[in-house]
């Protein structure tokens, strides 16, 4: 597919960008069968796709998966899709919200592939990460900066609340960067694409994960603060924090940055929220 062809299905006159709608639209062919590609994608699969944009993705996705789901907010380019609804017999356009879009109505096993509107991308991120257990796995395009907290270490300066949440949800991999060139309009972030394969075992029961998660906050709330003093400020009793982080043989003047994710976890065991 060549880059001359890559669109020549489209109706001419796409509706212009907007920015604060984070419309950056993928213009390069290959970026997009590298996307495809990495989603794994058979012709029994079913696919969301949020913020299809012009179609370029959605295209290839219709190629490739079973049934394909887009969702997307702007009238203007819904319409502009739904012209070539025809071709995609396979696709149901949405036009809403995604952060409002109820993604509990997909069916198990669906696969999620979007470039993401970077402006939402981490309260969509979770809230798709919420409902893991309908999707084995998502691709995504996001800010390159998004994708380095996603895959951060402990002790790295990346590595806080995103990190640990989403490593809790789904084993992460950077796959690639995509070069500002490959958008139109060009964003003024670098992007890269993620690939999260989500977990099937939650570690946690229902009721501990509400519990781990406000631990996960309150522990990076202070960063430049010990780990004790941060929970302490945020309402957890001191000497209860200093007796778990003891069992876990861990220092009272250890910071949260270089706790990993099974640690946090652990003392999210070993210590009771503040009430
Ligand atoms: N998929 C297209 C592509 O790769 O060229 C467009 C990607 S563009 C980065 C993000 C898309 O998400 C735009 O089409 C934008 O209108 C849409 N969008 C923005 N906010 C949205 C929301 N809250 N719900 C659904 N779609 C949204």
């Amino acid at each position: 597919m060549g880059r001359s062809d890559f669109s020549a299905d489209a109706p001419a006159n796409p509706p212009a960008a907007i920015k604060r709608l984070g419309q950056n639209f993928l213009i390069d062919p290959n970026i997009v069968r590298k996307i495809v590609a990495l989603a794994d994608i058979t012709s029994n699969d079913d696919v969301l796709e949020i913020g299809p944009g012009r179609g370029v993705l959605t295209d290839a996705l219709c190629k490739t998966a079973g049934r394909v789901t887009a969702v997307e907010i702007d009238p203007r380019l819904h319409d502009y899709l739904a012209e070539r609804q025809a071709e995609w017999p396979n696709l149901t356009l949405v036009l809403e919200d995604a952060l409002v879009y109820p993604v509990e109505s997909l069916p198990v096993g669906t696969i999620v592939v979007a470039n993401l509107p970077y402006y939402i991308s981490t309260p969509l991120l979770f809230r798709l990460l919420d409902q893991r257990d309908r999707f084995p796995r998502l691709v995504l395009m996001l800010q390159n900066e998004v994708a380095d907290r996603l895959v951060a270490k402990p002790g790295s300066s990346d590595y806080g609340v995103l990190s640990v949440m989403a490593q809790y949800a789904a084993e992460i991999t950077k796959a690639f960067r995509v070069s500002a060139q490959c958008f139109r309009p060009r964003p003024e972030v670098g992007s890269a694409v993620v690939l999260l394969r989500t977990r099937s075992q939650r570690e946690l029961s229902p009721e501990e994960e509400p519990k781990f998660a406000a631990l996960v906050k309150a522990a990076f709330a202070h960063r430049r603060k010990t780990l004790v003093n941060s929970l302490k400020d945020e309402g957890y009793d001191q000497s209860r924090i200093i007796g778990a982080l003891e069992r876990l043989t861990l220092s009272p003047s250890v910071r949260a940055e270089t706790l990993s994710l099974e640690q946090l976890i652990q003392l999210t065991r070993g210590i009771r929220s503040p009430a």
